[in-house]
């Protein structure tokens, strides 16, 4: 018998996984498709976000930042203890629990909900009819009265840099290293590049980071993308601007990459190399020829802004669908759709969807940049306060960095918060909250937020737009 659905979800990634949980909450019989086996061979939901992307990045930041720490940070409070030591196949096996668990949460999350969750490669056909092909190579054909497509993203690979998961790896071989690479090159000076190319920075390797761009972080606010460039360089990341790579060549245990830069060629030899260069949308195998929907030229499924493919009744969402590659993105796109299948209103604030880099200091924003404010015209005032004046950064020796506020110099609106430093992603989140509701910097300003912590650096920042912060001097004065 044709098992039918209300909604069929491909892919169980942050943007699949939570459409099918919120379709399974608000009544509807839904199923979700998932291929993705773990090491075992057995099948893990959670897509890239919680298998080998978001949460086992951030694992091996945490550890790696600890162990620093440990190193580095701790002497000045006064803990003196010689001999610290990283065991990286720990370190790498904590990561794998972590993930262990996650990805077995979302199955229990389905069971508790009562979504059907179908292992298999799932295609879109005509006529919204799905077909299921199973690891045994059989094939179910589903029907659905509506079909979610959420099926990612995945590396891009460049010629001249092909991955062989050994000496030349993408994102997913670099949460895998077992030992510390000596010399580890890293192409890509993206988010990506940075965290992961930190997280060994830290345990010891030399790290070199060549990206094509002369813009450092040219998507953050000019002062942050200045400060995040000096913080990083001085920690050890060797980061080269202008440099493109042309080409690899694997000898044995080590690679010699070549690339251009403004003196011209030059070539330099790692133990690793890691190719951030960026994520592709996954489409392959996911659209039969007759399906109607149809792809953008870049390759992504085509939507529009709430979702909607060219076919009624089908929907994409996540990696696969223009707008940034986040995990927050994707699960938000999937509470949208499955709302508005339910007929109920929903809509997606794309202008106000943070970004975070967690390097040490973290970096995050949301709103639009100073730079890109003047660009168009409008007229600003901006408040920063650095954490080396706060007293809670002071007390954890954590002071790199700043807030800085941006608002509408007429309306005194905030349109930008961007943060470098201590918790620079919770800060942040912050500042989105407020300007979800409208807030202006005053409004900031007039709120009490508790003594001490981090957040009063979001706090001074706010007041300085206006000339009012108290815990440092006034650029700007009232
Ligand atoms: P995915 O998570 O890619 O999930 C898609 C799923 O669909 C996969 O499991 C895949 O196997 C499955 N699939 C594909 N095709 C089919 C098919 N035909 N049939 C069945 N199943 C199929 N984002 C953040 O917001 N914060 C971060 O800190 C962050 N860190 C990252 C770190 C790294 C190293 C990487 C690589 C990514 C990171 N991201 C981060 C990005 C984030 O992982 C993605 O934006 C997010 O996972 C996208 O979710 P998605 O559901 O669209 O797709
Ligand atoms: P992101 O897309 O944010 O993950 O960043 C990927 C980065 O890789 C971009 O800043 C690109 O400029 C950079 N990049 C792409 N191709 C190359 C290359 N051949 N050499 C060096 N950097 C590259």
């Amino acid at each position: 018998m044709t098992q039918k659905f209300d909604v069929v979800v491909i892919g169980a990634g942050p943007g699949g996984y939570v459409a099918a949980i919120k379709a399974a909450q608000l009544g509807l019989s839904t199923a979700c498709i998932e291929k993705y086996t773990d090491k075992e061979g057995k099948l893990a939901l959670g897509g890239t976000c919680l298998n080998v992307g978001c949460i086992p990045s951030k694992a091996l930041l945490d550890s790696s930042w600890k162990y620093k720490e440990a190193k580095e940070g701790f002497a000045i409070h006064g803990i003196n203890h010689a001999g610290v030591t990283m065991d990286v196949a720990a370190m790498v096996g904590r990561k794998a629990n972590i993930v262990k668990g996650l990805t077995s949460g979302v199955a229990t999350l389905f069971k508790a909900n009562g979504v059907t969750s179908l292992q298999g490669h799932g295609k879109l056909l005509a006529g919204k009819k799905v077909e299921l092909t199973k690891p045994d190579g059989t094939v179910e054909i589903i029907e659905a009265e509506n079909v979610i497509l959420a099926s990612g993203s995945r590396p891009i690979d460049i010629p001249p840099a092909p991955v062989d998961q050994n000496v030349i790896v993408d994102s997913t071989g670099a949460l895998e290293f077992q030992s510390v690479p000596k010399r580890l090159g890293v192409i890509g000076a993206g988010v990506i590049g940075l965290e992961l190319g930190s997280v060994w920075s830290r345990l010891g390797s030399e790290v070199v980071v060549l990206e094509a761009l002369e813009k450092f972080l040219p998507a953050a606010d000019d002062a942050v993308s200045k400060e995040a460039y000096k913080t990083l360089t001085k920690q050890g990341l060797n980061i080269k601007l202008g440099a493109r790579v042309t080409g690899s060549k694997v000898n044995g245990d080590e690679v010699v990459v070549n690339y251009t830069d403004a003196n011209g060629e030059q070539n330099i030899t790692f133990d690793k190399l890691i190719v951030a260069v960026g994520r592709r949308p996954v489409t392959t195998e996911l659209l039969a020829a007759d399906s109607g929907v149809t792809i953008d030229e870049r390759g992504f499924v085509f939507v529009d802004d709430q979702c909607a493919t060219s076919v009624p009744g089908v929907f994409a969402i996540g990696d696969v669908v223009r707008g940034m590659m986040l995990a927050h993105k994707a699960s938000e796109e999937g509470i949208m759709v499955v709302e508005r299948i339910k007929g109920h209103k929903a809509q997606i604030n794309y202008d106000l969807i943070p970004s975070v880099i967690y390097t040490h200091p973290e970096i995050a924003w949301v709103g639009k940049t100073e730079q890109t404010l003047k660009a168009e015209g409008v007229e600003v005032n901006v408040g920063t306060f650095p954490f080396a004046a706060s007293g809670r950064a002071m007390a954890a020796n954590d002071t790199g960095g700043f807030v800085k506020v941006i608002a509408d110099a007429k309306t005194d609106r905030v349109l930008g918060v961007h943060v470098i430093g201590p918790s620079a992603a919770e800060l942040v989140q912050q500042g989105a909250i407020g300007m979800e509701f409208g807030t202006s910097a005053e409004d900031l300003g007039m709120m009490v937020f508790s003594h001490p912590t981090l957040s009063e650096a979001l706090h001074e920042a706010a007041l300085a737009v206006n000339g009012g912060a108290i815990h440092i001097a006034n650029r700007k004065k009232r």
